[in-house]
C-alpha cells in the first residue's frame, strides 16, 4: 500500500481532475444472484488444497534479503518475477508478461506486470481481475543496522496467496474467467494497474479483487474496502455469519466510517477509477509498515493462512453468484 501526505493527495486529486476532467464515481453496480441471507454462503474448508507450507515458502522466499527489497528495476524485482513465473509455470499455466516503462522524478523505469488466467467454464469473456503487487521500496535509509526493506507483509503475502490460488483455481474451474496479474511498480505511484487497466481492450471485467498486506494482524482482523461503492457486495459480506471463519472481516476504510479511506491508495484505485467494482483486502497499518521490519518473522501465520482460505472461499462463492 502506499500512503500520501496530504499535500501529495491534494495535488494528485487536483492533477487527476485536471488531466482527466472526471470525478470518482460514487456507485458501482454488481447484480449478484442469490445475495439474500436465507440463502447460505456457500463455505468449504480448503485447507486440503490450500497448503500452508507452500504459501509461507513463497512469502519466505520473496521477502528473503537476497530480493533486496524487489524495488522496480532492480535485480532483486527480476528474481521475485522468475519466482513467480515458475511457479505459474509449474502449474500447468500459461503466462503472459506485460512489459511498460514510465517516468518518475526523472527517472525512467522499465517494469513488467505477469498475468496469467483460468477459463470460465460458462461465461469465458466474463472476467474477474484478482491483483496484488509484487514490487516493494528496495533497499533504503538503514534502521537499527538494516537496511533492507523486505516487504514480506507489504507485499510478499499478497504475491503468495495468489500462488495459491491459481493453483486453487486451476483444480476448481470458476465459472467467469478469473484474471490474476502480479502488478509491478505500486510502490512508485501504482504504475503497474494504471498500465494493465489502460491497455485492457474491451475484456469485461466485472470485478477487482486486490490483495495488498494480509498476514500481520495482532487482533485477527482483516479489513474489506470498496463495498461502498457496491451494495450488493456488502450485502453479501453482511450475509455471512461471523462464526464461518476464524478471521474477523470488517467492511470500511472506504470513506464512510472515520478511518483513513483506502479507496484511493493501492492498485484497485485504476479499477475504481475506470468503473469497475473492487473489493480491496487489506490489515491496518502496522510498526513494520515500509520499514526494514516489514520482515517474515514478524507476519502472523496462523492469522494469515485463514485469511488466505477466506478470501479464497469468498472470490469462489462470489464467482459462482455473479449474473
Ligand atoms: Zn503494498
Amino acid at each position: 500500500m502506499i500512503t500520501l501526505k496530504p499535500f501529495l493527495l491534494l495535488f494528485l486529486i487536483a492533477a487527476c481532475t485536471l488531466s482527466f476532467g472526471q470525478n470518482l464515481p460514487t456507485s458501482l453496480p454488481l447484480n449478484l444472484i442469490d445475495t439474500n441471507p436465507k440463502t447460505p454462503f456457500n463455505y468449504f474448508d480448503a485447507t486440503s488444497t490450500i497448503s500452508a507450507q507452500s504459501l509461507l515458502e513463497h512469502l519466505a522466499f520473496l521477502s528473503s534479503d537476497e530480493l533486496e527489497g524487489r524495488k522496480t528495476g532492480e535485480p532483486g524485482n527480476l528474481i521475485a518475477r522468475n519466482h513467480i513465473i515458475n511457479e505459474l509455470l509449474s502449474q500447468g499455466l500459461e503466462v503472459t508478461l506485460q512489459p511498460f516503462s514510465f517516468e518518475r522524478r526523472g527517472t525512467t523505469y522499465d517494469a513488467v506486470n505477469i498475468i496469467t488466467a483460468i477459463k470460465g467454464s460458462e461465461n469465458p469473456d466474463k472476467y474477474i481481475a484478482i491483483t496484488a503487487h509484487y514490487d516493494h521500496v528496495g533497499i533504503g535509509k538503514a534502521v537499527d543496522n538494516d537496511s533492507i526493506y523486505n516487504g514480506a507483509d507489504d507485499n510478499a503475502s499478497g504475491v503468495a496467496a495468489m500462488l495459491a490460488m491459481t493453483k486453487f483455481f486451476k483444480e476448481n474451474p470458476p465459472k467467469n474467467s478469473l484474471l490474476f496479474i502480479a502488478l509491478d511498480a505500486e510502490e512508485l505511484g501504482l504504475q503497474g494497474a494504471k498500465y494493465f487497466v489502460e491497455n485492457k481492450g474491451d475484456k469485461n471485467i466485472l470485478l477487482n479483487i486486490n490483495m495488498d498486506m494480509i498476514s500481520r494482524n495482532k487482533n485477527n482482523e482483516i479489513y474489506i474496502c470498496g463495498t461502498r461503492y457496491t451494495p450488493s457486495l456488502a450485502e453479501y459480506f453482511n450475509g455471512i455469519p461471523e462464526s464461518t471463519f476464524p478471521v474477523k472481516f470488517t467492511l470500511g476504510h472506504d470513506g464512510l466510517d472515520g478511518k483513513d479511506d483506502w479507496s484511493t491508495q493501492s492498485d484497485h484505485f485504476h479499477f475504481y477509477r475506470n468503473n469497475i467494482p473492487f473489493l480491496y483486502f487489506g490489515v491496518e497499518d502496522h510498526s513494520g509498515y515500509h520499514k526494514p521490519s516489514d520482515e517474515f518473522q514478524f507476519i502472523h501465520p496462523d492469522f494469515y493462512y485463514q485469511v488466505v482460505k477466506f478470501i479464497t472461499n469468498s472470490i469462489a462463492d462470489l464467482d459462482s453468484k455473479i449474473e
